[in-house]
């Protein structure tokens, strides 16, 4: 496989008037709304700013990518990069509700969704009034979910289904209204990947109104429970442990076909890969204004350090790396947009997630090289990009599984797993 497209290629790295303007209006937005002391303090409190939300909702950022009839501007996955980067810039963890919520929820339910379902869900999204989150990992492993993956839901003789099964890592529960849930309806001899299926689970909280995004003791819809994982990183943005006990289904909360969910998925993967991607570039770029800043502040045998060659050396290694990072994230986008059906789209945006996450990811510990004992305390940001960081290296998939699907596809190697 070759991922020259053998269509043409205008080659053209400028922006159009329109996307620059969204762009700049976004570095505004976050300096308004967002400031950077702002988003310390949140990390402190673990706590995510549903008001933040919304109001990215008034201002048609989370509709970017939608189409007009339910509340969008018509973008695509271009318009859903540059957001991703630009915020992740300061605010990674808005680029991961980002991630779930548009990308992965709302993309969803556009791409293969109901009428009734996108008229009921697609509208409030974009507005900023709801989101979602997605419970597909499960405690027996990520990486082979097929083969971890023991939820169930069981038809009933009515044709409703009662759901058990225990979920991890279930991120951004507690500010979404909608799950995203994968568990499996039908037993498929020998094809494991067949016979699961989506559901989207409505949560009935009754004291959702007068959250502003800290934690609820508050139980979920009946049957379902929930455990705050501590974690390293993405503070803001708290993870779950989820049990479902007899939770009861219809019909109707299917998204998807019955039986296919991991097929529909598969449909939106590319554009996760590539959104994963964009945080990671913002995340990076971020980083390297606040090492560089600091290079030009910090002084040391009478001059700033910036001046000595081994940190200037650091400082355009991470410039150089983000820059190739921008480039395949996005020819990535740009290819996934031309043609969404090019097989070799799956390879490039495995390509720009697993590159970009492991640059970012030398990009944080240079920068903490470069502000020393500085880059370690809690004072400066640098410590939360470093930890923010870390998971996008191993979710929403492991570089190392990456790896093995370009060996697999692209070169043609033998299937590892
Ligand atoms: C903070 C956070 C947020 C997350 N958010 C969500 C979410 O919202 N929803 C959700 O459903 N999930 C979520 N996840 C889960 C995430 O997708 C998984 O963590 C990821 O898929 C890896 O699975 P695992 O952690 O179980 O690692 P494992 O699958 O146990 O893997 C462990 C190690 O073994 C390696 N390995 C396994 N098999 C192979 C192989 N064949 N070849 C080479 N190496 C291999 C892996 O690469 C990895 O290094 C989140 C995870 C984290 C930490």
């Amino acid at each position: 496989m070759s991922l020259q497209a053998d269509y043409l290629i205008p080659i053209n790295f400028g922006l159009s008037e329109e996307r620059k303007m969204m762009i700049d209006m976004l570095k505004k937005f976050k300096e308004k709304e967002c400031p950077k002391d702002k988003i310390a303090e949140w990390d402190e409190e673990q706590h995510f700013p549903v008001d933040v939300w919304k109001k990215l909702g008034n201002e048609g950022i989370l509709g970017a990518c939608f189409p007009e009839e339910y509340g969008g501007t018509g973008g695509n996955i271009i318009d859903e990069t540059l957001i991703t980067e630009e915020i992740s810039n300061s605010f990674s963890a808005m680029g991961l509700a980002y991630l779930t919520g548009v990308c992965f929820g709302g993309m969803s339910i556009l791409h293969y969704g109901t009428e009734e379902q996108k008229q009921k869900y697609l509208p409030p999204l974009i507005a900023g009034d709801t989101n979602f989150c997605l419970s597909l990992t499960e405690p027996g492993g990520g990486t082979d979910i097929l083969g971890a993956l023991k939820s169930r839901a069981v038809e009933q003789p009515d044709g409703s289904f009662i759901c058990n099964g225990t979920k991890i890592y279930t991120t951004g529960m507690h500010v979404a209204d909608t799950i995203v849930l994968i568990v499996r309806t039908d037993d498929v001899e020998g094809k494991p990947a067949k016979g699961l299926t989506i559901f989207l689970v409505d949560r009935e909280n009754p004291g959702k109104q007068e959250t502003d995004g800290r934690l609820l003791n508050q139980p979920f819809s009946k049957g379902i429970t929930y455990n705050k994982i501590m974690k390293l990183g993405s503070h803001i943005l708290a993870s779950f442990e989820v049990s479902y006990e007899d939770v009861k289904l219809t019909k109707q909360q299917i998204l998807g076909k019955r039986g296919s969910g991991w097929y529909d998925l598969l449909a939106t993967l590319n554009n996760e890969r590539i959104v994963c991607a964009a945080i990671c570039v913002g995340l990076a770029q971020g980083c390297l204004e606040e090492a560089n800043q600091y290079a030009m502040e910090r002084e040391a045998f009478g001059k700033p350090i910036g001046q000595f060659q081994a940190i200037q050396h650091q400082l355009a290694d991470m410039a150089t790396e983000i820059e190739l990072s921008r480039l395949i994230t996005y020819k990535a986008a740009w290819m996934q947009a031309s043609n969404p059906t090019d097989m070799a789209n799956g390879v490039i945006a495995s390509m720009a997630k697993m590159y970009t996450s492991d640059a970012a990811f030398r990009c944080t510990d240079r920068a903490m090289r470069i502000l020393a004992g500085a880059g370690f305390t809690m004072e400066y940001h640098i410590q939360r990009y470093y930890r923010d960081i870390r998971q996008l290296v191993f979710a929403p998939i492991t570089n190392e599984m990456s790896r093995s699907f370009i060996g697999q596809v692209m070169l043609g190697q033998k299937k590892s797993y």
